[in-house]
Protein backbone atom coordinates (compact mmCIF):
# COMPACT_ATOMS: atom_id res chain seq x y z
CA UNK A 1 0.00 0.00 0.00
CA UNK A 2 1.42 3.59 -0.71
CA UNK A 3 0.38 6.60 1.00
CA UNK A 4 -1.18 9.23 -1.12
CA UNK A 5 0.64 12.18 -1.66
CA UNK A 6 3.55 13.34 -0.10
CA UNK A 7 5.19 12.36 3.28
CA UNK A 8 7.56 13.83 5.80
CA UNK A 9 9.21 12.56 9.34
CA UNK A 10 9.30 15.10 11.83
CA UNK A 11 11.62 13.45 14.53
CA UNK A 12 12.04 15.77 18.18
CA UNK A 13 14.45 15.47 20.34
CA UNK A 14 14.56 15.51 23.91
CA UNK A 15 15.31 19.32 25.38
CA UNK A 16 12.33 19.97 22.80
CA UNK A 17 9.69 17.79 24.63
CA UNK A 18 11.54 18.83 27.94
CA UNK A 19 8.66 20.04 29.57
CA UNK A 20 4.64 20.69 28.93
CA UNK A 21 5.73 24.24 27.42
CA UNK A 22 7.87 22.87 24.87
CA UNK A 23 5.51 19.86 23.86
CA UNK A 24 2.60 22.38 23.42
CA UNK A 25 5.51 24.05 21.34
CA UNK A 26 6.13 20.82 19.18
CA UNK A 27 2.29 20.48 18.42
CA UNK A 28 2.08 23.92 17.04
CA UNK A 29 4.92 22.79 14.67
CA UNK A 30 3.68 19.56 13.93
CA UNK A 31 -0.45 21.52 13.41
CA UNK A 32 1.17 24.05 10.68
CA UNK A 33 2.76 20.63 8.76
CA UNK A 34 -0.42 18.81 8.90
CA UNK A 35 -1.04 19.21 4.99
CA UNK A 36 2.49 17.23 4.31
CA UNK A 37 1.00 14.33 6.28
CA UNK A 38 3.57 14.14 8.72
CA UNK A 39 4.73 11.13 10.99
CA UNK A 40 6.19 11.61 14.14
CA UNK A 41 9.27 10.20 16.04
CA UNK A 42 9.80 11.41 19.61
CA UNK A 43 12.65 11.19 21.71
CA UNK A 44 12.31 10.71 26.19
CA UNK A 45 11.75 13.68 27.66
CA UNK A 46 14.69 15.64 27.92
CA UNK A 47 17.10 14.00 30.69
CA UNK A 48 15.04 10.93 30.89
CA UNK A 49 16.94 8.49 29.27
CA UNK A 50 20.36 9.57 31.65
CA UNK A 51 17.71 9.20 34.66
CA UNK A 52 16.77 5.36 33.60
CA UNK A 53 20.22 4.61 33.10
CA UNK A 54 21.35 5.78 36.74
CA UNK A 55 18.56 3.26 38.54
CA UNK A 56 21.01 0.82 37.13
CA UNK A 57 24.05 2.21 38.81
CA UNK A 58 24.48 -0.34 41.29
CA UNK A 59 26.69 2.24 43.63
CA UNK A 60 23.36 3.30 44.71
CA UNK A 61 21.11 2.57 47.85
CA UNK A 62 17.81 1.54 47.38
CA UNK A 63 16.34 4.22 48.45
CA UNK A 64 18.58 6.21 46.06
CA UNK A 65 17.28 4.22 43.21
CA UNK A 66 13.59 4.13 44.28
CA UNK A 67 14.37 8.40 44.58
CA UNK A 68 15.19 7.88 40.87
CA UNK A 69 12.60 6.07 40.06
CA UNK A 70 9.82 8.79 41.39
CA UNK A 71 11.62 11.71 39.81
CA UNK A 72 11.09 9.93 36.53
CA UNK A 73 7.22 9.11 37.42
CA UNK A 74 7.07 12.93 39.00
CA UNK A 75 8.21 14.40 35.51
CA UNK A 76 6.08 12.60 33.84
CA UNK A 77 2.64 13.64 35.98
CA UNK A 78 3.61 17.18 35.92
CA UNK A 79 3.83 17.72 32.07
CA UNK A 80 0.49 15.09 32.08
CA UNK A 81 -1.40 17.28 34.95
CA UNK A 82 -0.01 20.61 32.88
CA UNK A 83 -1.40 19.65 29.64
CA UNK A 84 -4.50 18.58 30.78
CA UNK A 85 -4.41 14.87 29.37
CA UNK A 86 -5.42 11.54 30.88
CA UNK A 87 -2.82 10.49 33.84
CA UNK A 88 -3.90 6.79 32.57
CA UNK A 89 -2.50 6.59 29.75
CA UNK A 90 1.46 6.14 31.14
CA UNK A 91 0.01 3.55 34.43
CA UNK A 92 0.63 0.88 32.35
CA UNK A 93 4.43 1.35 31.37
CA UNK A 94 4.96 2.66 35.08
CA UNK A 95 3.88 -0.48 36.58
CA UNK A 96 6.26 -2.32 33.85
CA UNK A 97 9.44 -0.12 34.99
CA UNK A 98 8.06 -0.75 38.77
CA UNK A 99 8.92 -3.98 38.38
CA UNK A 100 11.59 -4.29 36.60
CA UNK A 101 13.02 -1.10 39.60
CA UNK A 102 12.00 -4.24 41.66
CA UNK A 103 13.89 -6.85 39.89
CA UNK A 104 17.15 -4.66 39.38
CA UNK A 105 17.28 -3.78 43.26
CA UNK A 106 16.96 -7.46 44.27
CA UNK A 107 19.29 -9.03 41.90
CA UNK A 108 21.68 -6.46 42.27
CA UNK A 109 22.92 -6.84 38.46
CA UNK A 110 21.51 -5.75 35.34
CA UNK A 111 22.47 -7.23 31.73
CA UNK A 112 22.67 -5.81 28.23
CA UNK A 113 19.53 -6.90 27.32
CA UNK A 114 17.53 -5.05 31.02
CA UNK A 115 19.97 -1.81 30.02
CA UNK A 116 17.62 -1.67 27.25
CA UNK A 117 14.13 -2.90 28.53
CA UNK A 118 15.19 0.12 31.31
CA UNK A 119 16.29 2.99 28.79
CA UNK A 120 12.93 1.87 26.38
CA UNK A 121 10.49 3.34 28.95
CA UNK A 122 11.02 6.97 27.84
CA UNK A 123 10.22 6.60 24.16
CA UNK A 124 7.28 4.47 25.22
CA UNK A 125 6.07 7.46 28.10
CA UNK A 126 6.89 10.00 25.56
CA UNK A 127 5.23 9.11 22.54
CA UNK A 128 2.13 8.61 24.10
CA UNK A 129 1.94 12.04 25.96
CA UNK A 130 2.57 13.71 22.61
CA UNK A 131 -0.21 12.10 20.62
CA UNK A 132 -2.45 12.56 23.28
CA UNK A 133 -1.84 16.41 23.66
CA UNK A 134 -1.97 16.25 19.49
CA UNK A 135 -5.38 14.31 19.93
CA UNK A 136 -6.76 17.03 23.08
CA UNK A 137 -6.06 19.78 20.34
CA UNK A 138 -8.25 18.17 17.94
CA UNK A 139 -5.12 16.43 15.55
CA UNK A 140 -6.17 12.66 15.38
CA UNK A 141 -3.01 11.17 16.50
CA UNK A 142 -2.03 7.84 17.64
CA UNK A 143 1.02 6.52 19.60
CA UNK A 144 3.09 3.65 18.28
CA UNK A 145 5.76 1.71 19.82
CA UNK A 146 8.29 1.88 16.71
CA UNK A 147 8.75 -2.40 16.93
CA UNK A 148 4.68 -2.78 17.19
CA UNK A 149 4.69 -1.69 13.80
CA UNK A 150 8.11 -3.14 12.12
CA UNK A 151 11.29 -1.86 13.71
CA UNK A 152 12.93 -5.60 14.35
CA UNK A 153 16.37 -5.40 14.97
CA UNK A 154 19.19 -7.87 15.26
CA UNK A 155 20.36 -8.49 19.23
CA UNK A 156 23.05 -6.07 19.55
CA UNK A 157 21.57 -4.19 22.16
CA UNK A 158 22.70 -1.35 23.13
CA UNK A 159 23.52 -0.49 19.56
CA UNK A 160 20.90 -2.70 17.79
CA UNK A 161 20.86 -2.68 14.11
CA UNK A 162 17.45 -3.00 11.90
CA UNK A 163 16.85 -6.50 10.01
CA UNK A 164 16.07 -5.75 6.13
CA UNK A 165 12.45 -6.80 6.23
CA UNK A 166 12.32 -3.59 8.68
CA UNK A 167 11.42 -1.22 5.07
CA UNK A 168 8.58 -3.71 4.16
CA UNK A 169 6.64 -3.51 7.51
CA UNK A 170 7.32 -0.14 8.06
CA UNK A 171 6.15 0.97 5.14
CA UNK A 172 3.03 -1.53 4.98
CA UNK A 173 2.01 -0.28 8.49
CA UNK A 174 2.65 2.89 8.40
CA UNK A 175 0.94 3.78 5.19
CA UNK A 176 -2.48 2.48 6.37
CA UNK A 177 -2.10 4.75 9.65
CA UNK A 178 -1.85 7.85 7.01
CA UNK A 179 -4.25 6.71 4.73
CA UNK A 180 -6.87 6.79 7.66
CA UNK A 181 -5.58 10.34 8.27
CA UNK A 182 -3.81 10.01 11.32
CA UNK A 183 -0.70 11.32 12.73
CA UNK A 184 1.15 8.34 13.80
CA UNK A 185 3.64 9.62 16.99
CA UNK A 186 6.21 6.80 17.04
CA UNK A 187 8.76 6.17 19.64
CA UNK A 188 12.68 6.82 18.57
CA UNK A 189 15.59 4.69 19.84
CA UNK A 190 14.01 1.56 20.38
CA UNK A 191 12.99 -1.77 18.55
CA UNK A 192 12.80 -5.46 19.40
CA UNK A 193 14.69 -8.54 18.03
CA UNK A 194 13.04 -11.32 16.28
CA UNK A 195 12.88 -13.15 19.41
CA UNK A 196 11.17 -10.44 20.84
CA UNK A 197 13.42 -8.74 23.09
CA UNK A 198 13.43 -4.83 23.08
CA UNK A 199 16.98 -3.11 21.63
CA UNK A 200 18.12 0.18 21.51
CA UNK A 201 19.49 1.71 18.70
CA UNK A 202 23.02 3.18 20.78
CA UNK A 203 22.28 7.08 22.93
CA UNK A 204 21.04 9.48 20.27
CA UNK A 205 19.28 6.87 18.35
CA UNK A 206 15.88 8.44 17.73
CA UNK A 207 17.65 10.46 14.60
CA UNK A 208 18.51 7.23 13.04
CA UNK A 209 14.94 6.31 13.82
CA UNK A 210 13.52 9.03 12.16
CA UNK A 211 15.95 8.28 8.98
CA UNK A 212 14.91 4.76 8.57
CA UNK A 213 11.35 5.60 8.87
CA UNK A 214 11.73 7.93 6.25
CA UNK A 215 13.22 6.02 3.78
CA UNK A 216 11.06 2.60 4.58
CA UNK A 217 8.26 5.34 3.65
CA UNK A 218 10.01 6.97 0.43
CA UNK A 219 9.50 10.28 2.19
CA UNK A 220 9.88 13.26 0.20
CA UNK A 221 11.91 14.70 3.79
CA UNK A 222 13.41 14.14 7.13
CA UNK A 223 12.84 16.42 9.99
CA UNK A 224 15.06 16.47 12.33
CA UNK A 225 14.11 19.06 15.15
CA UNK A 226 16.07 20.19 17.66
CA UNK A 227 17.41 22.76 19.77
CA UNK A 228 19.70 24.80 17.61
CA UNK A 229 19.62 26.23 14.35
CA UNK A 230 20.93 23.31 12.25
CA UNK A 231 24.53 21.77 11.85
CA UNK A 232 26.74 24.53 13.01
CA UNK A 233 30.55 25.74 12.70
CA UNK A 234 31.11 23.69 16.29
CA UNK A 235 29.07 23.08 18.67
CA UNK A 236 27.56 25.81 20.41
CA UNK A 237 27.83 24.71 23.81
CA UNK A 238 32.04 25.29 23.53
CA UNK A 239 32.01 28.16 20.63
CA UNK A 240 29.24 30.74 21.70
CA UNK A 241 29.81 32.21 17.87
CA UNK A 242 29.20 29.39 15.99
CA UNK A 243 27.27 29.75 12.92
CA UNK A 244 24.99 27.49 11.32
CA UNK A 245 25.52 26.46 7.75
CA UNK A 246 22.68 26.39 4.96
CA UNK A 247 23.71 23.29 2.74
CA UNK A 248 26.25 20.61 3.39
CA UNK A 249 26.67 17.38 1.26
CA UNK A 250 25.39 13.78 2.92
CA UNK A 251 29.14 13.02 2.55
CA UNK A 252 29.98 16.03 5.01
CA UNK A 253 27.46 15.45 7.25
CA UNK A 254 28.14 11.91 8.16
CA UNK A 255 31.81 12.70 8.68
CA UNK A 256 30.07 15.27 11.01
CA UNK A 257 28.31 12.66 12.71
CA UNK A 258 30.70 10.01 12.81
CA UNK A 259 33.37 13.24 13.97
CA UNK A 260 30.91 12.80 17.33
CA UNK A 261 29.04 16.00 16.26
CA UNK A 262 25.94 14.84 18.49
CA UNK A 263 23.37 16.99 16.91
CA UNK A 264 22.78 13.57 14.40
CA UNK A 265 23.36 10.33 15.61
CA UNK A 266 26.20 8.83 13.48
CA UNK A 267 24.21 6.49 11.39
CA UNK A 268 21.37 8.77 10.41
CA UNK A 269 22.22 9.51 6.87
CA UNK A 270 22.75 6.72 6.05
CA UNK A 271 18.74 5.22 4.85
CA UNK A 272 18.91 9.00 3.65
CA UNK A 273 21.73 8.63 0.76
CA UNK A 274 20.05 5.23 0.37
CA UNK A 275 16.86 6.36 -0.90
CA UNK A 276 17.89 10.03 -1.75
CA UNK A 277 16.23 11.83 0.86
CA UNK A 278 17.23 15.13 1.63
CA UNK A 279 17.48 16.15 6.02
CA UNK A 280 16.45 19.16 7.76
CA UNK A 281 17.65 20.23 10.60
CA UNK A 282 15.34 22.01 12.69
CA UNK A 283 15.20 24.14 15.57
CA UNK A 284 12.16 23.93 17.69
CA UNK A 285 13.32 27.10 19.91
CA UNK A 286 13.60 29.11 16.71
CA UNK A 287 11.32 27.47 13.86
CA UNK A 288 11.66 29.81 11.31
CA UNK A 289 15.23 29.74 11.20
CA UNK A 290 16.06 27.54 7.75
CA UNK A 291 18.25 25.52 9.64
CA UNK A 292 20.45 23.25 7.35
CA UNK A 293 19.83 21.08 4.25
CA UNK A 294 21.74 18.14 4.28
CA UNK A 295 21.38 17.04 0.29
CA UNK A 296 22.94 14.81 -2.69
CA UNK A 297 25.40 17.43 -3.67
CA UNK A 298 28.83 17.33 -4.88
CA UNK A 299 30.40 19.28 -1.95
CA UNK A 300 32.08 22.36 -2.68
CA UNK A 301 35.71 22.65 -3.08
CA UNK A 302 38.52 23.33 -0.49
CA UNK A 303 36.19 23.93 2.29
CA UNK A 304 36.07 23.39 6.03
CA UNK A 305 32.08 22.39 7.09
CA UNK A 306 32.78 22.52 11.08
CA UNK A 307 34.73 21.65 14.17
CA UNK A 308 33.87 18.63 15.85
CA UNK A 309 35.24 16.61 19.26
CA UNK A 310 34.48 12.98 20.17
CA UNK A 311 35.27 12.40 24.05
CA UNK A 312 36.74 9.06 25.64
CA UNK A 313 39.26 8.30 22.92
CA UNK A 314 42.26 5.64 23.14
CA UNK A 315 45.21 6.08 21.33
CA UNK A 316 46.81 2.68 20.02
CA UNK A 317 50.17 2.94 18.89
CA UNK A 318 51.59 -0.38 16.95
CA UNK A 319 54.83 -0.77 16.04
CA UNK A 320 56.85 -3.85 13.60
CA UNK A 321 60.16 -2.16 12.34
CA UNK A 322 60.61 -5.70 9.74
CA UNK A 323 57.22 -4.53 8.31
CA UNK A 324 56.54 -2.11 5.61
CA UNK A 325 53.93 0.81 6.26
CA UNK A 326 51.55 -0.43 4.13
CA UNK A 327 52.00 -4.10 5.20
CA UNK A 328 51.18 -3.12 8.94
CA UNK A 329 48.36 -0.64 8.01
CA UNK A 330 46.78 -3.38 6.98
CA UNK A 331 47.56 -6.04 9.21
CA UNK A 332 46.06 -3.17 11.58
CA UNK A 333 42.58 -2.97 9.58
CA UNK A 334 41.96 -6.61 9.76
CA UNK A 335 42.57 -6.88 12.93
CA UNK A 336 40.22 -3.78 13.80
CA UNK A 337 37.46 -5.22 11.12
CA UNK A 338 37.52 -8.95 12.40
CA UNK A 339 37.03 -7.65 16.03
CA UNK A 340 33.68 -5.70 14.92
CA UNK A 341 35.20 -2.49 15.13
CA UNK A 342 34.47 0.03 12.38
CA UNK A 343 34.45 3.69 13.41
CA UNK A 344 37.85 4.06 14.07
CA UNK A 345 40.61 6.04 12.70
CA UNK A 346 44.21 5.27 11.36
CA UNK A 347 47.30 6.73 10.56
CA UNK A 348 50.86 5.62 9.88
CA UNK A 349 54.42 6.86 9.49
CA UNK A 350 57.29 4.28 8.41
CA UNK A 351 57.47 1.67 11.14
CA UNK A 352 54.20 2.43 13.42
CA UNK A 353 50.42 2.95 13.06
CA UNK A 354 48.57 5.17 15.39
CA UNK A 355 44.78 3.79 15.88
CA UNK A 356 42.41 6.03 17.33
CA UNK A 357 39.29 4.01 19.10
CA UNK A 358 36.45 4.69 21.27
CA UNK A 359 37.27 3.56 24.92
CA UNK A 360 34.18 1.45 24.39
CA UNK A 361 35.79 -0.44 21.99
CA UNK A 362 39.63 -1.11 23.85
CA UNK A 363 39.24 -4.69 24.71
CA UNK A 364 41.56 -7.25 25.76
CA UNK A 365 40.71 -9.06 22.94
CA UNK A 366 41.97 -6.34 20.74
CA UNK A 367 45.12 -5.87 22.48
CA UNK A 368 45.86 -9.18 22.63
CA UNK A 369 45.33 -9.82 18.63
CA UNK A 370 47.30 -6.40 17.87
CA UNK A 371 50.33 -7.79 19.90
CA UNK A 372 50.17 -10.89 17.68
CA UNK A 373 51.41 -7.83 14.82
CA UNK A 374 53.77 -5.93 16.84
CA UNK A 375 54.62 -4.11 20.07
CA UNK A 376 51.32 -2.08 21.57
CA UNK A 377 51.66 1.07 23.48
CA UNK A 378 47.85 2.48 24.45
CA UNK A 379 47.10 6.09 26.04
CA UNK A 380 43.60 6.24 27.45
CA UNK A 381 40.74 8.89 27.45
CA UNK A 382 41.82 11.98 25.11
CA UNK A 383 39.76 13.65 22.90
CA UNK A 384 39.47 13.52 19.33
CA UNK A 385 39.56 17.03 17.79
CA UNK A 386 38.36 16.73 13.72
CA UNK A 387 38.17 19.71 11.20
CA UNK A 388 35.86 18.20 8.91
CA UNK A 389 35.02 19.55 5.62
CA UNK A 390 35.70 18.68 1.47
CA UNK A 391 39.25 18.78 -0.18
CA UNK A 392 40.86 19.87 2.83
CA UNK A 393 44.08 18.59 2.50
CA UNK A 394 44.20 21.83 -0.90
CA UNK A 395 43.42 24.40 1.64
CA UNK A 396 46.50 26.60 1.29
CA UNK A 397 48.93 26.21 4.35
CA UNK A 398 46.90 23.69 6.23
CA UNK A 399 49.67 21.96 8.03
CA UNK A 400 50.73 25.57 8.93
CA UNK A 401 47.25 27.11 9.90
CA UNK A 402 46.74 24.05 11.96
CA UNK A 403 50.23 24.03 14.36
CA UNK A 404 50.31 28.00 14.23
CA UNK A 405 46.53 28.20 16.19
CA UNK A 406 47.47 24.95 18.65
CA UNK A 407 50.82 27.06 19.70
CA UNK A 408 51.16 25.17 23.26
CA UNK A 409 48.37 22.28 23.11
CA UNK A 410 49.67 19.10 23.90
CA UNK A 411 49.35 17.08 20.57
CA UNK A 412 49.21 13.38 21.09
CA UNK A 413 48.58 12.32 17.04
CA UNK A 414 49.19 14.79 14.77
CA UNK A 415 47.04 15.43 11.45
CA UNK A 416 47.21 12.49 8.64
CA UNK A 417 47.28 14.17 5.28
CA UNK A 418 45.87 10.71 4.09
CA UNK A 419 41.70 11.78 4.75
CA UNK A 420 40.38 14.98 2.44
CA UNK A 421 37.72 15.16 4.80
CA UNK A 422 38.48 14.78 7.86
CA UNK A 423 42.13 16.02 9.61
CA UNK A 424 41.70 14.73 12.85
CA UNK A 425 44.42 15.73 16.59
CA UNK A 426 44.13 13.73 19.46
CA UNK A 427 44.54 16.02 22.97
CA UNK A 428 43.90 15.96 26.24
CA UNK A 429 40.45 16.31 27.72
CA UNK A 430 41.82 19.51 30.00
CA UNK A 431 43.08 20.63 26.70
CA UNK A 432 40.08 19.84 24.59
CA UNK A 433 38.25 22.98 24.68
CA UNK A 434 40.51 25.14 24.00
CA UNK A 435 41.75 23.08 20.85
CA UNK A 436 38.48 23.59 19.53
CA UNK A 437 37.67 27.49 20.30
CA UNK A 438 41.57 28.05 18.58
CA UNK A 439 40.97 26.15 15.46
CA UNK A 440 37.13 27.67 15.14
CA UNK A 441 38.86 31.28 15.15
CA UNK A 442 41.83 29.51 12.69
CA UNK A 443 38.96 28.13 10.02
CA UNK A 444 36.13 30.85 10.91
CA UNK A 445 36.86 34.04 11.70
P1 LIG B 1 18.29 16.25 20.52
O1 LIG B 1 17.91 16.00 21.94
O2 LIG B 1 17.39 17.21 19.82
O3 LIG B 1 18.52 14.99 19.76
P2 LIG B 1 21.15 16.54 20.89
O4 LIG B 1 21.53 17.08 22.22
O5 LIG B 1 21.28 15.10 20.66
O6 LIG B 1 19.66 17.05 20.58
O7 LIG B 1 21.95 17.31 19.73
C1 LIG B 1 21.92 18.71 19.66
C2 LIG B 1 23.17 19.27 20.30
O8 LIG B 1 24.30 18.90 19.51
C3 LIG B 1 23.25 20.77 20.35
O9 LIG B 1 22.59 21.30 21.47
C4 LIG B 1 24.75 21.04 20.35
O10 LIG B 1 25.23 21.30 21.67
C5 LIG B 1 25.37 19.70 19.91
N1 LIG B 1 26.32 19.86 18.79
C6 LIG B 1 27.58 19.35 18.77
N2 LIG B 1 28.22 19.67 17.65
C7 LIG B 1 27.35 20.39 16.90
C8 LIG B 1 27.43 21.01 15.61
N3 LIG B 1 28.52 20.95 14.85
N4 LIG B 1 26.35 21.67 15.17
C9 LIG B 1 25.23 21.74 15.91
N5 LIG B 1 25.10 21.20 17.13
C10 LIG B 1 26.14 20.52 17.64
N1 LIG C 1 16.39 9.21 24.41
C1 LIG C 1 17.54 8.59 23.76
C2 LIG C 1 18.82 9.17 24.30
O1 LIG C 1 18.81 10.07 25.14
C3 LIG C 1 17.47 8.69 22.27
C4 LIG C 1 17.49 10.09 21.69
O2 LIG C 1 17.26 11.06 22.40
O3 LIG C 1 17.70 10.20 20.49
O4 LIG C 1 19.89 8.72 23.93
MG1 LIG D 1 20.16 13.67 19.68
Amino acid sequence: MEVKGIMIVMKFGGTSVGDFERIKNVASIIKSNLNENPVIVVSALGGVTDNLISIANLSLTEDEVRAIFNKIIEKHHTTIEKLNIDEKIIQEDINRLNELVNKIITVKKTTSQDMDLLMSFGERMSSKILASYLSAIGIKALPYNAYDIGMITNSNFGNADILPYTYQKLKKNLSSVINKGVVPVITGFIGKSKDGSITTLGRGGSDYTASIIGAAMGASEIQIWTDVDGILTADPKIVKTAKSIDVVSYEEASELALSGAKVLHPKTILPAIEKNIPVRILNTFNPSHKGTLVLNRTAEKSRVVSITYKKHIVVISLSNRSMLKNELLKAASGVLSSNGIFEYSISASESSVSITIDEKEHTPALISDLKKIGNVESSINGVKVSIVGNDISFIPKISDLISSSLKGIKIEIMPSSESNINHSIVVTERQANSAVKRLHTAFFS
